[in-house]
């Protein structure tokens, strides 16, 4: 097994340090996330979550305070074993690294991990929810947590979808992002799994004809949730075999989309959950 070189320390005092651009770069631009494979988790427990899941971190910029925070101070020492650099830095230099007036104590930048279609292996008893084209940030990190909460398989990024690796994102999924696998796909590698799926395959839909309390959910079960504005495509929708509602009886449209998706897949793990 080939072991990770000890990482160091740098002192970072000049807010025009290549380290302190590049950091900006990660947090403002998802072309910048994209060309590295990097981006940035903001806050201690975050860095601790990712710790302990495993994930690489390249940097760890710690500020004034986690000097003498004992956390810090410990995954600190952990991620530098690891191979990181960990970047002592000021308040100001963080303040502008990560384009706030009020930093959290600890930053990490770690590495992406993202599965493609072919990666996902559908056997086993869970749930895995797909996005059809996700754009709003808080809305895909709620449901990656709530995914985490009832202990689901992962979460199906399917064609033009916000980045997972926004700070916003990461900053919704609350840590949830370092233990549940994410894939992204197009929407034909999607029809092409939904279609070889071995459990159940629903879709959340206004026109579904289903009460989502209604459908006995075979494992592993496949829940497809629809964009925020324009719901699932057509195509989409007649990938899966059901179609389901959630009653609504006041004058609102439609529910939140990851309010939706909670009420799906708290129904869906009910039998699952020691609740
Ligand atoms: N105007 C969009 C439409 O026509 O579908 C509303 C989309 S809604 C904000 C986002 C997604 O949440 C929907 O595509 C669906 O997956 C889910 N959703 C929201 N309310 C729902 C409900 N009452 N029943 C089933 N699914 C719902």
């Amino acid at each position: 097994m080939s072991e990770k070189r000890q990482g160091a320390v740098k002192q970072i005092t000049s807010h025009s340090n290549p380290l302190v651009k590049e950091i900006k770069g990660l947090v403002a631009q998802r072309k910048h996330r994209s060309q590295s494979g990097l981006f940035v988790a903001e806050g201690l427990k975050l860095a601790t979550d990712a710790l302990e899941a495993g994930w690489d971190v390249r940097y760890l910029a710690i500020g004034p305070e986690a000097r003498d925070n004992p956390v810090a101070q410990k995954a600190a020492a952990a991620a530098k074993a690891r191979g990181a650099l960990i970047l002592e830095v000021s308040t100001a230099v963080m303040s502008a690294m990560t384009r706030k007036d009020n930093p959290q104590m600890v930053v990490g930048v770690y590495e992406q991990q993202i599965l493609g279609a072919k990666d996902i292996d559908p056997r086993g008893a869970s749930v895995w929810v797909a996005l059809d084209r996700v754009r709003d940030p808080g809305n895909l990190g709620t449901i990656i947590r709530t995914v985490d909460a009832v202990g689901g398989a992962g979460v199906m990024l399917v064609g033009d979808c916000t980045d997972p690796f926004a700070v916003e994102a990461v900053r919704a999924t609350m840590g949830s992002l370092f233990h549940v696998p994410l894939a992204k796909m197009g929407k034909e590698e999607f029809k092409a799994l939904a279609g070889k799926w071995p459990g159940t395959v629903a879709a959340t839909h206004l026109k579904g004809s289903v009460d989502y309390r209604v459908p006995e959910w075979q494992d592993p079960v496949l829940l497809v949730m629809g964009n925020e504005q324009k719901g699932l495509e057509d195509d989409m929708a007649d990938a899966c075999k059901t179609l389901i509602r959630i009653p609504q009886v006041g004058q609102a449209d439609s529910l939140n989309l990851a309010v939706a998706t909670g009420i799906a897949l708290y129904e869906i793990r009910r039998n699952h959950l020691e609740l």
